[in-house]
């Protein structure tokens, strides 16, 4: 997993001045990309200076409720901007009050209550980070002709649009390609096995260089693919 939970829906701690947690804390390096997890419109951007979640946004869902991002060190998009799931809509933080790098996320229904955001955890850590070739070369883009994000007229909108579906295409492919690769793998590191055996069967018979480099070839294989899936 790469982020971790570090505070979950209403606990109570001192750091809150045992009020209730309204969201849940994830823990990520500041300066994480952050995408929406929802299709809706960016409601209000706040800065709260060194209270609350310093500098967050909220984005009013198409299903009614409001998806708040909080301790946010930059902001990319203004009151107004139209968002779809995955999104970019700024880096991640340590604004507010904070005692360390982490995305505040909480939804509030339309009467005002805190919705339990548990659920959404896994899509939010699948939206954050330089997740996609495709969105950070977008990014890189942005950046380079000092667009913030903010695009008005239809051609910047499509192309937003465009490269925001094209991120998410990207990324569900990656995912894809990453769970086959990690169900494959075992059974690779079973062949890389056998097929390192025969070639040192073959190197006792003859003594060639071709033989040396392929099971030297083998055997770096062997070695990553177990060196992967112990790290995983
Ligand atoms: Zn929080």
């Amino acid at each position: 997993m790469k982020f971790r939970l570090s505070g979950a829906f209403g606990e109570l701690s001192p750091v809150r001045d045992g009020r209730p947690h309204t969201g849940i804390d994830i823990a990520m390096p500041e300066g994480t990309e952050l995408r929406s997890i929802c299709e809706g419109v960016v409601q209000r951007v706040v800065d709260y200076g060194h209270n609350n979640i310093g500098k967050g946004v909220i984005i009013k869902g198409n299903d009614g409720n409001f998806y708040i991002y909080g301790h946010m060190s930059k902001i990319r998009v203004q009151k107004g901007t139209y968002v779809h799931d995955g999104s970019f809509i700024g880096l991640s933080g340590n604004t507010g009050h904070s005692t360390g790098p982490h995305l505040h996320f909480g939804i509030q229904a339309p009467n005002g209550h805190f919705i339990d955001p548990t659920s959404t955890f896994d899509h939010l850590v699948a939206n954050s980070g330089n997740n996609s070739i495709g969105g950070a070369l977008w990014e890189r883009f942005k950046d380079v002709h000092g667009a913030n994000g903010v695009k008005d007229n239809a051609v910047d909108k499509f192309m937003n649009h465009l490269a925001t579906d094209l991120s998410h295409w990207c990324s569900v492919k990656m995912h894809e390609f990453h769970d086959w690769f990690t169900w494959a793998l075992p059974d690779m590191v079973g062949y890389l096995a056998l097929i390192s055996a025969l070639s040192i069967m073959l190197f006792s018979i003859v003594d060639t260089k071709w033989v040396k480099r392929t099971i030297g070839g083998f055997a770096a294989a062997f070695i990553a693919a177990v060196g992967y899936l112990t790290y995983n």
